[in-house]
């Protein structure tokens, strides 16, 4: 039988080759925007300003500082920029929109965001900041932006190795989403197309349309189903021993799903139909290697020894498929370390 909860997220979004340049000034006036921050980095503070060249007299200030995890000082002269605006208008990936969403969430201001990368933080009410060193993480519904603008055209100078590390977090999301703590039909059906759509765009990342549609279907079922066992482990291996976050979860993926797979049989399923395949976690395994993913966690410099030191930093979701004991987590993590064939017994 099925029984479930599902709190629905509103949102516009627009998609479309072309539509950030056609459609942006249109989506400003809905939204009824007189005076505007910007928020935008690197080249995409160039890209922003072109963007914006219709309405730049209604851009009240252009907040180019952001950082990576959203440190909590970045995030105070973000705010204090934002004094007097009616509209945060974010362009570019998810440190930017992580940024605009910290100061929505003290000034209530609506996010108009354009990302260039395949995050997909815009369509989550999620924020994350980082003070003192310890990142925390909340949701919120007015972290959520109010319109999104998907334009394949803007994620065309990502360095290939950046548009696969970040396409293949939005496979972490979909692949997750099917046991996460709130999955429902809707995020499996949504995790399961984001699949298909993120394999087809992998499999050639020039094919930008098939990316970006494939990281807004992933940031949807995050955003509905939560983080669940793959997240946990991540979380804390990145926390513990600051290793690359897109890297750890592709070598990480694998072997969650292997660990989970013979307990979550539908899953399973609907993942290796997806990526069309009959093994879903080789199917995982072969895409990542193909890609240039490292094969194991000791690539990136971990010590084997601090598989145990991280044990008792992952908490593991009560309702994981497969009850989640520290002898099956230990050879989880050994496999994942060594980069052993995932789907070999587990304790
Ligand atoms: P990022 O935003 O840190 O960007 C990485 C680099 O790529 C930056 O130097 C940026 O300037 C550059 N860049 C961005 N777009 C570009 C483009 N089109 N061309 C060339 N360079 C470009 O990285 P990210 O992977 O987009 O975001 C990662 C962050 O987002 C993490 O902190 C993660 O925790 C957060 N995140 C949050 C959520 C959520 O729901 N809150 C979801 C996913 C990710």
């Amino acid at each position: 039988m099925t029984a479930f909860a599902y709190n629905a997220l509103p949102g516009r979004v627009i998609f479309g080759s072309g539509v950030a340049r056609e459609q942006l000034t249109a989506e400003v006036e809905a939204l009824g925007a007189k005076k505007i921050l910007v928020i935008a980095t690197g080249s995409e503070a160039d890209l922003a300003t072109e963007l914006c060249e219709p309405f730049a007299d209604r851009i009240a200030a252009t907040f180019t500082e952001v950082r990576p995890h959203v440190p909590i000082e970045v995030v105070e002269q973000a705010r204090a920029a934002a004094d007097g605006a009616d509209l945060v208008l974010s362009v570019g990936g998810g440190s930017t929109t992580g940024t605009a969403k910290a100061v929505a969430l003290t000034t209530g201001l609506p996010i108009l965001a354009v990302p260039t990368t395949y995050a997909g933080s815009e369509v989550t009410p999620v924020w994350g900041l980082t003070e003192a060193g310890r990142k925390t993480t909340g949701t919120d519904p007015r972290a959520l932006p109010r319109t999104v603008v998907y334009d394949p055209d803007l994620t065309g100078t990502l360095p290939v190795e950046l548009a696969v590390a970040s396409g293949l977090n939005a496979m972490a999301h979909c692949v997750e989403a099917f046991w996460a703590p709130r999955r429902n039909p809707v995020s499996s059906a949504i995790a399961e197309d984001g699949i298909r759509h993120l394999a087809t765009g992998l499999a050639n990342p020039a094919s930008r349309e098939e990316l970006l549609l494939g990281a807004y279907l992933a940031g949807s079922a995050f955003a509905v189903a939560g983080s669940g066992l793959h997240h946990k482990i991540c979380h804390a291996l990145g926390g513990a021993f600051d290793l690359p976050h897109a890297q750890t979860h592709a070598i990480v993926l694998p072997y969650v799903l292997a660990f989970n797979a013979p307990h979550a049989a539908e899953a399973a399923s609907r993942i290796a139909r997806a990526l069309s395949v009959s093994d879903p976690v080789a199917g995982l395994h072969q895409l990542g290697a193909r890609l240039g993913i490292p094969a194991g966690l000791r690539e990136l410099g971990m010590a084997e020894s601090d598989v145990d030191t991280v044990l008792a930093e992952i908490h593991a979701p009560a309702d994981n498929p497969r009850p989640v004991t520290v002898a099956g987590l230990r050879s989880l993590l050994h496999a994942a370390w060594a980069g052993a064939e995932p789907g070999k017994d587990f304790a």
